[in-house]
């Protein structure tokens, strides 16, 4: 794609491409466009909430759109993915959908699917193309006590009206914890081979507010797999830079996916940059730096200059978290307030 012209003064020579020290090069945006969220899951919000942002101090439409483009047009990003807290709380996000949408960039939503049956057409229409909606648990009363809402058939009918207006593919992510939810792992994988959608097993990570996380808590990778290996004979997918590690079932019926953060970390190809609520610039996931881009864009900056800082803040990435060695450090925002 050619590139625009820079507007304003150039600091130093840019390079237009987010490659850190380690030489990974960044494609993928994950933009959080809410701390806020409707559902209280057990592992990623306290029952109370947590204390909301101010509106001021979020992003508008506008300053994310100017972010967005500059990554996609000016440094090669690919990928869009909006999120949360839940991104649907956001008034009117179906305009800001169709803001990105017309970018060359490919658009998802990651959402709990509350309000999804009623959600899905609109944001077709904006022109998102596919989602991820994220549940924990098949069983209502179960469902009720990890979120602190009684909102499984909404939900589901949510998925239900993702496929039906054609976003693809739908993918339903489940968080798997220890004695928790472990026991459903294989109703997920049948679900997901009966409705065709593409499950996703994440591994607990520590990024709960209340800080409860423990390596106990985790089921791995191997354990999902074979669970699910012992009933529907598997092969493996090719990996890819997506975090998922990817499984077919021999019989077609499609596949499902573990993102296996804890036990088998896939920083060294991760190539994914975020965006916080509040216009925080952030190279990882569990970064305890965040750059001000917000400030930035409040303050005039010419497009060279946010540019400038993309590249600073790529440049700095570590190689990878340290989650189960002494070496981690735990982010001082829980994974709502980053974004997930
Ligand atoms: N509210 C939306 C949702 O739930 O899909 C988007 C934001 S949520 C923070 C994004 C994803 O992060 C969800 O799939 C959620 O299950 C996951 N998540 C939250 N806390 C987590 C944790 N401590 N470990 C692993 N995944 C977590
Ligand atoms: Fe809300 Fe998503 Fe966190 Fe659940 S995981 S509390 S739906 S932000």
């Amino acid at each position: 794609m050619a590139r625009r012209p820079r507007s304003g003064p150039t600091l130093w020579p840019v390079s237009g491409r987010l490659i850190d020290s380690f030489g990974r090069v960044h494609r993928d945006l994950r933009i959080s466009v809410t701390d806020r969220c409707n559902f209280r899951c057990r592992y990623c919000m306290p029952a109370e909430g947590l204390e909301w942002l101010p509106r001021e101090e979020l992003l508008t439409f506008e300053e994310i759109e100017r972010v967005a483009r500059l990554l996609v047009e000016d440094y090669g990003v690919e990928s869009i993915r909006l999120t949360g807290g839940e991104p649907t709380v956001r008034a009117r996000l179906t305009t800001l959908v169709g803001m990105l949408s017309r970018l060359p960039a490919d658009l998802c939503l990651t959402t709990n699917g509350a309000t999804l049956e009623t959600m899905a057409a609109p944001l077709a229409e904006a022109g998102l193309k596919r989602i991820n909606v994220s549940l924990d648990s098949l069983r209502r009363d179960r469902f009720e006590e990890l979120t602190l809402r009684d909102g499984l058939p909404a939900v589901l009918a949510g998925i239900d009206g993702a496929i039906e207006v054609g976003l693809d593919p739908v993918k339903v992510n489940v968080v798997v914890m220890r004695g928790v939810n472990d026991d459903e792992v294989l109703s997920f994988a049948r679900f997901g081979r009966e409705h065709g959608v593409v499950v996703r097993f994440i591994e607990f990570m520590p990024l709960d507010a209340d800080e409860a996380w423990s390596d106990s808590a985790v089921v791995t990778q191997e354990e999902i797999v074979g669970i699910i290996g012992e009933e529907f004979p598997l092969v493996p997918v090719e990996r890819t830079s997506a975090p998922a590690t990817r499984f077919r079932y021999e019989d077609g019926a499609g596949e499902f996916g573990v993102v296996a953060s804890v036990t088998r970390k896939f920083c060294d190809t991760c190539d994914r940059v975020r965006l916080t609520a509040d216009g925080q610039f952030r190279n990882c996931l569990f970064a305890v730096d965040e750059f001000d881009l917000r400030g930035l864009l409040r303050s005039g900056a010419a497009d060279a200059e946010i540019g400038e800082m993309f590249e600073r803040a790529v440049g700095a990435k570590w190689a990878g978290h340290g989650i189960g060695t002494v070496n981690f450090i735990r982010p001082a925002r829980s994974m709502s307030q980053i974004g997930g």
